[in-house]
């Protein structure tokens, strides 16, 4: 489904970004896995060495434009053009308001939101000139819903949902498509620091029955980039079992 197609995906590393880039070369894209360190990233290259000839690993600081650029600008370079963007790299918090400082807050606007603007800019500058091209970000469903504790992670994917809608209109005009995907609870690192209970509890709320694996994701991250959702732009995919539904 994505064949001559070249993908980079932030927090490529593991969980849900491992899976998306797995989907991605299994259905013939080159891949750019982009992390926060060279030895995360050539941890995940280790594990898929069959795709050698077809991916590559960048460390930028996501929030720097300069950096971004010069990254991407090394993948349009190795595999001839950037046609998707997946905006996955993030950090969660369930920090109460009482104890949140203003560090931690900055810390999780910085890559939970801040990347997102970076990262789309840089890949959009490319996509514009080379005919289009698909940016995907990962919210969450409680960027529709808030959540009991650590406001800043909703408030940055409420914002991710709001820039994903924007960017869609202002980009629709260059042919690049912009959605993003909603995750419910998904099996990740992330769920695992969460207490047990209430893990079993949220688990419980879900129609479906179970958690979400990061293939559930990959599978809308693969679909919205494919030509498969040629007319699909602007929305916020929930993938999430119908919790809170
Ligand atoms: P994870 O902790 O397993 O993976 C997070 C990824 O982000 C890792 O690859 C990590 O290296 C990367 N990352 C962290 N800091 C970074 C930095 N400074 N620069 C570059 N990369 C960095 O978590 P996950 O569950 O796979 O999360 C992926 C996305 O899914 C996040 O945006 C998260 O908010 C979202 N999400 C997860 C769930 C869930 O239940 N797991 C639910 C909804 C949304």
């Amino acid at each position: 489904m994505l064949k001559n197609k070249t993908a980079v995906v932030t927090g490529g590393t593991r969980g849900i970004g491992l899976a998306i880039v797995k989907k991605y070369l299994e259905n013939g894209a080159n891949v750019a896995i982009a992390g926060s360190r060279k030895e995360s990233v050539d941890k995940a290259l280790a594990q898929l060495t069959e795709y050698s000839d077809r991916i590559m690993g960048i460390w930028p600081d996501l929030c720097s434009p300069e950096a971004v650029s010069a990254a991407f600008e090394s993948v349009r370079a190795r595999f001839g053009s950037l046609d998707i963007l997946a905006n996955n790299a993030g950090i969660s918090s369930r920090t109460s308001l009482y104890d949140y400082t203003l560090e931690e807050f900055s810390n999780i606007l910085d890559l939970n939101l801040k990347a997102v603007f970076v990262c789309s800019q840089a890949a959009a500058r490319i996509m514009k000139a080379q005919g289009g091209g698909v940016i995907i970000s990962t919210s969450s469903m409680v960027g529709e819903y808030g959540q009991p504790s650590g406001c800043g992670y909703p408030a940055t994917k409420f914002a991710v949902n709001g820039m994903t809608k924007s960017l869609a209109r202002e980009l629709a005009r260059d042919n690049i498509r912009v959605n993003a995907v909603a995750p419910g609870v998904t099996k990740t690192d992330m769920l695992a620091a969460l207490p047990q209970e209430m893990i079993d509890r949220v688990s419980a709320g879900i129609p479906l029955g179970r958690p979400g694996e990061p293939a559930d994701i990959a599978n809308a991250y693969l679909y919205l980039a494919s030509d498969m959702a040629s007319y699909v732009t602007g929305i916020v995919l929930r993938v999430d079992g119908a919790a809170m539904t």
